[in-house]
């Protein structure tokens, strides 16, 4: 049997290592708003309706989540995996280069090499083990989904979340948003069902390294030593960031959860609604109980059936991150308070998602995506539909300038022709790659993505308390806001209104905290 202090002295640990990387102490200041002794009774503080603009926050005015989540079955969605890839057979010298080498088959590559080769472009696609299942079990938003052509690969969908603060309110929050699970084989799938038949050549290989020497092409070499010469290179090998530059080392906050799909007994989720988040903690023993208020974690649970649930206890931000051994006994707490009895366990997924920190150095020759373009969700760390949807502006851009380089005139995307043009009538891989890696990061997302840093360096100042008034009253904001923040949707008027609308209907402590996590993203905030 497991000794009951070993997650005080692990959080302790964690803590001490928290200050050692040069962050600031959570300590509660005086005057914190206590669950049942807050000075303003919570209603007043609610938002009363108001007029909301979605399209601030760039969205649809006329979007109904409620019938976003329709379960259509494509050829490709159903078509199983091959038992074997074609193999690169171009790419061999400079002049037979690829127009695109992808490195890493996850959800961002392997997207990436659809989208490419959907447009025409000659793509290979390298990685150790292509046909590989995929292992994480994703959640996405379901108007995000749709709107990239992926809702025929949901495992699940429900039509409502629930978000619950506090033991006080068992029934939580509604969030009036469709969610779903994504069938990950599906999805694959579908992914090289498409790129197979669009041509995409793979190389089944680890990427050793990319010589990017030659002004017009890179030469990628593999682990067994093959040359594959290319126009470009995207790597997209998530965390490990294999090819991409970095302009300094960083310690980032870790989202970590502990979760498993699973059969029990009975349990009482609704099965029409997700659980979001839940916040209660009073059911923890005393030892976890303490090391929660310091370092919160809550519960992510997807009802499929009466009996099959995916239950998840999360930690959203902390630097360093928790430890799975105290996530699972949480969890074990946290079920056994429910009344909910497992009786077998299915998978177990161990989630460790690095958040926030620096992004790639710009431009540089070698692009990236997913991962290794710092495209996590620094508050969330929700990352797969922002990904996909940027694969479609990094090919776009992209084809661009490859078929400008081609016409060798400068019709069509003028930006784009003029950098393939600017090596003497040859294609130019830097230039290019700097349009490419503007055309992901503009302005506005740069800035949009300080300021979601700046939220996640908040989340890690609060403790239980600060954290349940922070989502209780992000929640109670307008739709369009918190659902555009959770989805890069946001526009800077809608982000300056997302903190001043926060900073009125926080306490006093929260605003303490707010203002100290805000000051050293003020710069970067207004220089973007
Ligand atoms: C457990 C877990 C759950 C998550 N849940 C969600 C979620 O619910 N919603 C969400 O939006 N995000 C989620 N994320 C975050 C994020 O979306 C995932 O990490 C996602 O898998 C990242 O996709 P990717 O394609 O960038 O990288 P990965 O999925 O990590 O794929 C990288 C690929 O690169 C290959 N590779 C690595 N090195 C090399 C090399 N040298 N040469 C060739 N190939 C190489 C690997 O084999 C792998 O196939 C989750 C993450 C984890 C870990």
């Amino acid at each position: 049997m497991r000794a009951r202090r070993a997650p005080a002295a692990r959080v302790t640990r964690a803590i001490r290592a928290r200050g050692d990387a040069g962050t600031r102490a959570r300590d509660v200041a005086p005057g914190a708003t206590r669950r049942g002794a807050s000075a303003t009774p919570r209603a007043t503080r609610r938002p009363s309706a108001r007029e909301t603009r979605p399209e601030l926050y760039g969205l649809d005015a006329s979007w109904d989540p409620l019938t976003s989540g329709d379960r259509r079955e494509s050829e490709e969605s159903r078509t199983p995996l091959p038992e074997t890839l074609p193999n690169v057979r171009w790419g061999t010298s400079a002049s037979e280069a690829y127009d695109l080498v992808i490195v890493g088959c996850g959800p961002a590559g392997l997207t990436a090499a659809d989208e490419a080769s959907k447009r025409g472009l000659r793509v290979a696609l390298m990685d150790p083990s292509p046909l590989a299942p995929w292992m994480n079990n994703y959640g996405v938003w379901c108007d995000e989904f749709k709107s990239l052509g992926f809702d025929d690969c949901y495992r699940a969908v429900w039509n409502k979340a629930r978000v619950i603060i506090d033991d006080g309110d068992a029934d939580g929050k509604m969030l009036d948003r469709a969610y779903a699970q994504v069938d990950r084989k599906k999805l694959k799938q579908k992914l090289i069902a498409r790129s197979v038949t669009q041509g995409v050549e793979f190389g089944i290989a680890a990427v050793d390294s990319c010589d990017n020497s030659d002004p017009n092409h890179s030469v990628v070499t593999l682990s067994d030593g093959r040359k594959v010469y290319a126009k470009m290179v995207l790597d997209a090998t998530g965390h490990s960031r294999k090819l991409v530059d970095f302009d300094r080392d960083f310690t980032p906050g870790y989202q970590a959860a502990f979760g498993i799909v699973c059969t029990v007994e009975k349990h009482d989720f609704p099965l029409d609604t997700m659980l979001f988040m839940d916040w209660r903690d009073e059911h923890l023993s005393p030892e976890f109980k303490r090391a929660n208020d310091r370092l919160p974690t809550f519960l992510y649970a997807m009802p499929f059936s009466e009996t099959e649930v995916f239950l998840e206890e999360t930690s959203l931000v902390a630097r360093p991150g928790l430890e799975f051994d105290d996530l699972k006994l949480k969890l074990k707490e946290r079920l056994d308070y429910l009344g909910v009895k497992v009786t077998k366990v299915h998978e177990e997924e161990y989630c460790l998602i690095p958040m926030g920190g620096v992004l790639p150095t710009f431009p540089q020759r070698t692009l990236g995506i997913g991962g290794t373009a710092g495209m996590v969700h620094p508050s969330t760390g929700f990352m797969v539909a922002k990904t996909m949807l940027c694969v479609r502006t990094l090919v776009g851009t992209l084809d661009e300038a490859l078929k400008a380089g081609k016409r060798g005139d400068i019709t069509g995307a003028l930006e784009a022709a003029e950098a393939a043009q600017m090596n003497n009538g040859k294609f130019d891989a830097d230039a290019t790659a700097a349009l490419v890696w503007n055309s992901i990061w503009p302005e506005n997302d740069l800035r949009m993505r300080t300021f979601m840093c700046f939220g996640m360096e908040t989340l890690m100042q609060l403790d239980i308390d600060g954290t349940r008034q922070f989502f209780d009253t992000f929640f109670d904001l307008p739709k369009d806001v918190w659902a555009g923040f959770l989805s890069w949707r946001i526009q800077p008027v809608g982000l300056l209104s997302l903190g001043v609308n926060l900073f009125a209907l926080f306490s006093n402590y929260m605003r303490v905290n707010f203002v100290k996590s805000a000051l050293p993203f003020m710069g970067s905030f207004f220089a973007n």
